[in-house]
């Protein structure tokens, strides 16, 4: 496998600067509490269409207190279009119980202590981390796990291998924005089905490229 040193992997993060300088979380949120609702509706589901349930949603209930009382099939009914609403609906429920009884109500701010949250894996934890919290972390998410292994930084569909991987070779300052820069070169250019290398600003670094193997 390719070894990509210091210099190509900031010229791919500078040339994936100049193709997305609008890289963004693209989840609505106002509290790390609401950040980590909308993480856990947008499992198999669009940030867009989180964004629709959310504008509604946080309007009447946006804390733990409000969640932690709720009948189940209430919040059922309220998330039902983000999909796999009957497993969220109950994560989001025990993992505001377990915010006001464990962590007094506050969404903590470790790694150790997000994975102990029902429906809270490393990726969501590392969302929460860093944009919430402006903790340096990388969330590999479908993109990120997707561009990863077309690029060439490492050939493994395990998301906890694929983090480690990506914070030996980033430096550390800059993985919460190469996290939003290869998301946003996943979901803009680099499709799962038909990438769309033509318009790839950093072509001449990818190793599914040079092999043609999509
Ligand atoms: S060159 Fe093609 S396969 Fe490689 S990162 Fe760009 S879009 Fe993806």
């Amino acid at each position: 496998m390719k070894r990509f040193s210091a210099e190509d992997i900031q010229n791919i993060l500078n040339n994936l600067e100049e193709k997305y300088p609008n890289a963004h979380c693209e989840l609505n949120y106002s509290s790390p509490f609401e950040l980590l609702v909308a993480t856990i509706l947008s499992a198999q589901c669009t940030d867009k269409r989180v964004n629709e349930v959310t504008s509604e949603l946080f309007k009447k209930y946006n804390k733990p207190q409000d969640f932690a009382i709720m009948p189940q099939e209430k919040l059922e009914g309220l998330i039902r279009s983000c999909g796999f609403y009957r497993n969220k609906a109950t994560n989001i429920i025990a993992c505001s119980n377990s915010i006001i009884n464990d962590f007094g109500g506050i969404v903590p701010n470790t790694m150790e202590d997000l994975v102990k949250l029902a429906g809270v894996g490393r990726k969501t934890a590392n969302v929460v981390l860093s944009e919430a919290f402006k903790i340096p972390a990388i969330a590999v998410d479908t993109h990120v796990m997707r561009v990863s292994n077309r690029i060439g930084f490492i050939k493994s569909d395990d998301p906890h291998k694929v983090e480690e991987k990506l914070r030996k070779i980033i430096p550390r300052d800059k993985w919460s924005r190469a996290h939003h820069l290869f998301i946003f070169l996943g979901r803009y250019t680099c499709h799962s089905r038909k990438p769309d290398c033509e318009n790839c600003k950093i072509q001449s670094y990818c190793e599914a490229w040079k092999k043609k193997c999509f």
